[in-house]
């Protein structure tokens, strides 16, 4: 090969395509730039590109750092398969999508859910003729109602909600989406696998932006979603001509992340429970949502639906008499805990939904929705505690 070709050629071949010795394997899967995979011959490339032969053979359609991630969230969320997406956005496209294949092109969804999501039904798959029910989740007859009067493709929810953190009976949901014979879509980002399965209680597809738990560290935006078996070669398929595949670095920076999810997410719990327990306490707060609550309205839920001991790493607190003006004085006085958009990274962050997540629904709307104008969220980091609460005190004292 080396003596017979020209520059230009040598250029383009010497030292690539080398094969690792027979017996050596990197202890961590590298981050696999290459676009396009070669075979020894003609046919077995023929065979793979017709799906008669499992292997890769360009980017978009698979690549061996996402097949690693890939397996991993479809183990860790007892599904068949997983496929990794460049965002959390492109995830649920994806998956939503694939739901409505060969299904009626109606969607029964949660009215608590992410902006963006929303956004997505409203400006995306209504325009393409599919008709969005909302109805409240964590209403079981309300929902069951919807879904049984407009017999949807596809039933919508999240597993925990933002930023009131309610928890609808996904069980019980999926038992009446069966029924009609609705695939049952969830986006389980802010429960991670660790917390809760939705495949276990009847969900068809999961859905998580890797960008917040799984990724961990605020350096990495992806998607994941993880099939049952029915749906995997319909996503797959329909992923091969859309397109929204996860780069590789950013699919190895994931399963970098990923390594310490398990350590990140019980300490981020652990914290969440501590910071929630000390301002119901705190005489500038008026009042505190959090999962453990024995009061909280979706006690029940979370009980059938959570894993032992743990109610997830998000606190939401309204601060008493506040405005936005004072809202904004208490996070200038934050000086370790992040105040941004995001959640799940090491780092506590604090999220003023008035001016993020809920900043294009309007005021009326937001009232109805329960999210006043005092109300902050705070995502729990793994710092240690001391430091957490300390900082939200100095806040806090900012507040005239
Ligand atoms: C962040 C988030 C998304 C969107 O994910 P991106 O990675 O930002 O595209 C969807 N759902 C929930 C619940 C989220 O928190």
């Amino acid at each position: 090969m080396e003596a017979a070709m020209k520059i230009d050629s040598e250029l383009v071949h010497v030292g690539e395509r080398k094969r690792l010795n027979a017996d050596a394997i990197p202890s961590t899967t590298p981050i696999y730039l290459g676009t396009t995979y070669l075979y020894e011959s003609a046919a077995t490339l023929d065979s793979v590109m017709g799906h008669h032969r499992e292997g890769h053979s360009y980017s978009r359609y698979s690549n061996p750092t996402n097949e690693a991630l890939e397996q991993l969230m479809a183990m860790l969320e007892h599904g068949y398969g997983a496929l990794a997406t460049a965002s959390g956005m492109a995830a649920l496209a994806i998956a939503l999508e694939t739901a409505l294949l060969d299904r009626p092109r109606s969607i029964v969804a949660a009215r608590s859910i992410y902006g963006a999501t929303i956004s997505l039904l409203d400006q995306i798959f209504v325009t393409q003729g599919v008709e969005i029910t909302y109805a409240d989740a964590c209403d079981l007859d309300a929902f069951t109602a919807a879904i049984e009067k407009s017999k949807p493709g596809c039933v919508f929810l999240e597993s925990i909600s933002n930023p009131l953190l309610r928890v609808a009976r996904l069980d019980k949901i999926a038992d009446a989406a069966r029924a009609v014979g609705a695939a049952v879509v969830v986006d389980s980002t802010f429960a991670t696998p660790l917390l809760m399965r939705p495949l276990d209680f009847g969900a068809h597809l999961v859905v998580h932006s890797a960008t917040k738990y799984l990724g961990g560290h605020g350096d990495v935006l992806g998607g994941i979603v993880v099939s049952d078996e029915a749906h995997y070669a319909a996503m797959r398929s329909l992923a091969r001509i859309l397109g929204p595949s996860l780069g590789s670095f950013e699919a190895y920076l994931t399963l970098r992340g990923m390594k310490t999810l398990a350590l990140r997410f019980r300490r981020q719990c652990e914290n969440a429970k501590a910071l929630a327990e000390w301002l119901r306490t705190h005489p500038k707060v008026e009042r505190v949502y959090y999962c453990s609550d024995a009061s909280h309205p979706d006690a029940e839920a979370i009980r059938a639906l959570f894993a032992p001991g743990l109610f997830g790493a998000i606190v939401s607190f309204e601060i008493k008499g506040a405005d936005k003006s004072k809202i904004f004085a208490f996070m200038d006085g934050l000086k370790m805990i992040v105040p941004g958009t995001s959640l799940g990274d090491v780092h506590t962050l604090l999220l003023y939904p008035l001016i993020a997540s809920h900043r294009d629904v309007a005021p009326k709307m937001r009232e109805r929705m329960g999210i006043r104008d005092n109300l902050v969220r705070v995502a729990a980091g793994i710092e240690d505690f001391e430091d957490i609460r300390s900082d939200l005190e100095k806040g806090l004292a900012g507040i005239q």
